[in-house]
């Protein structure tokens, strides 16, 4: 359909709301309409996180020396199948103890007694007695590791995958209404989308050729850049995917014969400014209601 089509329908359905209030769209005179949606450029990364979690328990003695943990990122594989948005748990077949200094006490052994709050005493009913789970000392032994200062930790691996989307609004070559704009930047709309770029597993410059080739501006292909080196992933996840988009939120200028300039965009739809388009009494009954 074509931009003037396209224009006549959106009036159509904007004047749909009331009929008696506005002039037939197809008897106001278009001179000329073109698309004046701003173009958002938007990076959607799916991206893996990792890290190691241990179950812990009492070791016999302290750990001068604590061994390091496995390599969350070593050979175990995300199952094909593990959703976004879910931690994953991966385990190896063989255990890998790995020895800490407890961190609950700081590896004394012994922490501030719960009871008492490390005072040694304890009151009821206005008398004061020895604190009977510490017998008066203010420390008891840790529960974490027992009283030894070590704990062993048997590791397992979680992993998840999540996505990110990150937004820019490239500047319009022309100034829309502050209403259009304001709505359009609150949005969360799926816009129509112009251009797709999509890569396993991370795009890059290469990636960006087609994009190039067909480009709607080197100011575009700045952003799309400026989003590759900044996807807002975490540091030290890794990519699995990457998908780029320009979209275009519909809004239609047009020239009346009257030389107004008008803008159609929205679902429902609405008009900016909307007074060329009503009828005599469109225009008198909101004066009448003020
Ligand atoms: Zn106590
Ligand atoms: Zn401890």
């Amino acid at each position: 359909m074509t931009e003037a089509g396209r224009l006549i329908e959106m009036l159509e359905a904007w004047r749909a709301g009331a009929p008696w209030a506005r002039l037939d769209p197809r008897r106001v005179g278009i001179v000329s309409s073109h698309a004046a949606g701003p173009l958002q450029v938007v990076l959607r990364s799916v991206y893996e996180t990792r890290g190691v979690r241990y179950e812990l328990r009492p070791a016999p003695s302290r750990t001068l020396q604590s061994a390091p943990g496995p390599d969350p990122w070593s050979s175990l594989p995300l199952p094909a199948d593990a959703p976004i948005g879910a931690e994953v748990t991966l385990r190896r077949s063989m255990g890998l103890t790995t020895a800490f200094d407890c961190a609950r006490c700081g590896a004394i052994g012994e922490s501030t007694c719960h009871r008492c709050g490390g005072r040694g005493s304890v009151s009821s009913s206005g008398s004061t007695s020895r604190c009977p789970t510490c017998n008066g000392r203010g420390q008891q032994k840790c529960t974490l590791c027992g009283g030894s200062g070590g704990v062993l930790g048997d590791p397992s691996i979680w992993a998840r995958l999540d996505s990110h989307e990150e937004v820019r609004w490239c500047a319009s070559a022309e100034p829309l209404p502050d209403e259009i704009s304001d709505a359009l930047h609150e949005a969360v709309g799926e816009w129509p989308v112009l251009q797709r770029v999509e890569a396993r597993p991370t795009l890059d410059a290469r990636d960006l050729v087609g994009f190039r080739s067909h480009v709607l501006s080197p100011q575009l292909l700045e952003l799309a850049l400026a989003l590759l080196a900044h996807p807002g992933i975490p540091d030290g996840a890794r990519l699995h995917a990457q998908i780029l988009e320009v979209r275009q939120p519909e809004v239609i200028a047009a020239r009346l014969a009257s030389g107004t300039q008008i803008h159609v965009w929205g679902d429902p739809v609405r008009v900016h400014p909307s007074r060329p388009l009503l009828s005599w009494r469109g225009r008198l009954l909101p004066f009448l209601a003020r």
